[in-house]
């Protein structure tokens, strides 16, 4: 049980990748709390799911810093001030070419996606400072490496956690708290099923595996950036992509 004793925060728990890794951290002995926007009863579901007891989740609006802010007051005492672990999982895509994207369509997903994770973070570092220890893992995306047509807000978002992710890095670690990314390639959620048959083929002939990922397969390696098998590893970015993209 790599993660017995161990409290891990995971935001956007409630579906896709985030659900997985809920899933794969209660197995592996963790006590979770994560977050949801909307879909509460799928969070509840999941809950009654894991085999072991003392999960919890909470609605949390990454939109709003009062939203964040009462979600992590809940969270630090289910926890009693004892926070491990943090996966900045959720995140949105709201798509449109340049010339087309609404000021708000950008707004939205750098708020969600990049100002949300700073609310995150700088909210669980006050605690895992005082613990003075800690493993905090963002989920970015390929799309922040290479970039994406109609994703100019999205690309920004994930290459601006990056950044961020190496600055907290280098600001912790004589605390003994880590930073690292995950950085997705496609994997099949709901995130990916708008796409069509053909859109998939021709993703797939572009990656060296030749196929989509199961979210799982992201699980492990958050679990792993989590985890005491990574204790030298900060401020590094693992790419989860099938070959898709080699930096
Ligand atoms: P999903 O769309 O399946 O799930 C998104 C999660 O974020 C849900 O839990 C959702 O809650 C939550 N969420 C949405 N909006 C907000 C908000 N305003 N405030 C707080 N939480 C919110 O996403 P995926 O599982 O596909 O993606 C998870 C992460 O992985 C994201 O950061 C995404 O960018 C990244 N990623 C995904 C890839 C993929 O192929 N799927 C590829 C690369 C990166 P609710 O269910 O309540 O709406």
């Amino acid at each position: 049980m790599k993660f017995h004793g161990k409290n891990i925060f995971v935001t956007g728990g409630s579906r896709g990748i985030g659900k997985e890794i809920v899933k794969y951290l209660a197995e592996k002995g963790a006590r979770v709390a994560f977050t949801y926007s909307q879909n509460e009863e799928s969070s509840l579901e999941l809950i009654k799911s894991l085999d072991s007891p003392g999960h919890q989740c909470f609605k949390m609006d990454l939109q709003s810093e009062e939203s964040v802010n009462g979600c992590i007051t809940q969270v630090l005492n289910l926890f009693e001030n004892q926070v491990h672990g943090l996966v900045n999982n959720a995140g949105i895509t709201s798509d449109q070419l340049l010339l087309r994207m609404k000021t708000e369509e950008f707004d939205n997903v750098i708020n969600t996606n990049l100002r949300g994770v700073f609310l995150v973070t700088k909210a669980i570092s006050k605690v895992m400072l005082k613990m003075r220890s800690g493993s905090m893992v963002h989920i970015t995306s390929v799309i922040g490496q290479t970039g994406n047509q109609g994703q100019a807000n999205y690309a920004a978002s994930k290459a601006g956690i990056e950044a961020f992710s190496k600055s907290v890095a280098l600001e912790l670690a004589s605390r003994n708290i880590r930073s690292n990314c995950v950085a997705p390639g496609f994997i099949e959620t709901e995130m990916t099923t708008s796409l069509t048959d053909i859109q998939k083929q021709e993703i797939f002939k572009k990656i060296p595996l030749q196929r989509i990922a199961q979210a799982v397969e992201v699980a492990r390696c958050v679990g792993f950036l989590l985890s005491d098998d990574s204790s030298y590893v900060t401020g590094h970015t693992l790419s989860v992509n099938g070959g898709l993209h080699m930096v």
